[in-house]
């Protein structure tokens, strides 16, 4: 058997490509000579070619990009908080047209008088157009359930800095690759369709978590009110939000030379908090057509139908147009507060700790000037991470924390 060696391959498979090239070469050597034109203006191939030559292509950056994060996929995490029954199961799966609750397991009203508040997880992962989302869904079950709610937005609250704290930790761990990351990026509150406005237990949820998430209100049930009901009710949530200094998610602005259509939808949008949603699991027939819908002996109300609620302007919201921002406003703002305050009392602790040794080694006096050295030093010249490594068993809990480090949107 005869075995080629690498030159005689080379040979075998080059040389025809050469002598085709070379053909066409001369071709067009030869179509030159023939059709050259009279006036002397460069052909349409020879500007694209000097064109070419002034293009460096990072106009393709945006294409990288894409074609980066669509092979990563993107996660999101939503939490739904508020009383017991409002709909919050049934609305999560009529957004995401999912069944989240196969498993839920729903207590009887003895069994809730003690209850405290759980937190629960379901994740699914989801794809639309080879687009993957892994859709995480983070529920309250027992919020607002007892009979004494004092505080029952704590574990909330706890659950909330769990993340960063766990987040925080893997950022500043030696292994920082394929952190996971848990934060939750958005809150939707539900808000019952009974009572005059705000009652003190949502205003108290909050006013307490308005700074570690983007909290979107939402007027539950919709269907059980009037649209002259359901306007009211938006007024006077929107007028104690104002009121009690409530900071929920604010949309960005509209750039100016966005086009005015944009502009006015934009302007809807914002006029819709709460957004006054109705979910349902079920598909209902109206005017010959399958719709997710509630039917009353009295008529059908339709999920989807922008007459009948703010469902659909909810759904594009946090999926269609904001659900980036809100992760960006989750990174750069919530998590940055959590971030430089750990870091602020972890500084305290470790100077107290240093101060503490010093003290026990040296008299008072040359203690009280060690005090003001070791302080100073610390602050200005030493990584927080370099202290903490050398005062090994820091909690990294930041319960006391300084109030006047907060990062602005
Ligand atoms: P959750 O406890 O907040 O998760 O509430 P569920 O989603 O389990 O809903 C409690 C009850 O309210 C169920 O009987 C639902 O069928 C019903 N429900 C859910 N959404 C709506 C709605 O938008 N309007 C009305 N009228 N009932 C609803």
């Amino acid at each position: 058997m005869h075995l080629l060696l690498w030159s005689e391959m080379a040979e075998c498979t080059v040389a025809p490509v050469a002598m085709e090239d070379s053909d066409r070469e001369a071709d067009s050597a030869s179509d030159e000579q023939d059709s050259v034109p009279a006036s002397p203006e460069p052909r349409a191939n020879e500007v694209e070619k000097d064109q070419d030559k002034e293009y460096v292509g990072f106009a393709t950056l945006p294409n990288q990009v894409h074609r980066k994060s669509v092979k990563k996929g993107f996660d999101f995490t939503l939490m739904v908080a508020g009383e017991s029954g409002l709909g919050k199961s049934t609305l999560v799966n009529s957004l995401f047209l999912t069944d989240l609750y196969k498993d839920r397991k729903l207590l009887n009203a003895e069994e809730r008088i003690t209850q405290t508040v759980e937190i629960t997880k379901h994740t699914v992962d989801i794809e639309e157009k080879g687009v993957k989302l892994k859709l995480t869904i983070v529920d309250t079950p027992g919020f607002g359930d007892a009979v004494n709610n004092t505080e029952c937005w704590k574990s909330v609250a706890d659950y909330i800095d769990q993340q960063f704290e766990q987040y925080f930790r893997d950022e500043s761990g030696l292994n920082r690759k394929n952190i996971q990351d848990n934060r939750v990026h958005c809150c939707l509150y539900f808000i019952s369709p009974f009572g005059h406005g705000l009652r003190p237990l949502d205003v108290e949820f909050m006013k307490a978590l308005h700074e570690k998430v983007n909290i979107v209100p939402v007027l539950a049930k919709a269907d059980t009110l009037t649209p002259t009901e359901v306007k009211r009710k938006k007024i006077k949530i929107r007028e104690e939000i104002e009121q009690y200094g409530i900071k929920i998610y604010q949309f960005p602005d509209c750039d100016s030379d966005e086009d005015e259509d944009f502009k006015q939808q934009d302007q809807e949008l914002k006029d819709c908090i709460p957004f006054a949603v109705i979910g349902s699991n079920t598909v209902v027939e109206a005017k010959g057509k399958r719709v997710r819908g509630r039917l009353y002996p009295w008529g059908i109300v339709e999920v989807e139908n922008p007459a009948h609620c703010d469902f659909v302007k909810l759904r594009n919201m946090l999926v269609r147009t904001h659900m980036q921002d809100l992760k960006d406003v989750t990174r750069e703002t919530h998590y940055e507060n959590y971030r430089a305050h750990c870091i602020q009392s972890m500084t305290r602790m470790v100077v107290k700790e240093r101060n503490r040794k010093y003290a026990l080694l040296i008299p008072p006096a040359e203690a009280a000037l060690a005090h003001f050295i070791t302080l100073e030093s610390h602050i200005t010249s030493t990584s927080v991470f370099g202290l903490m490594s050398q005062t090994t068993s820091l909690p990294l809990h930041c319960t006391d924390l300084p109030a006047n480090c907060t990062a602005q949107r």
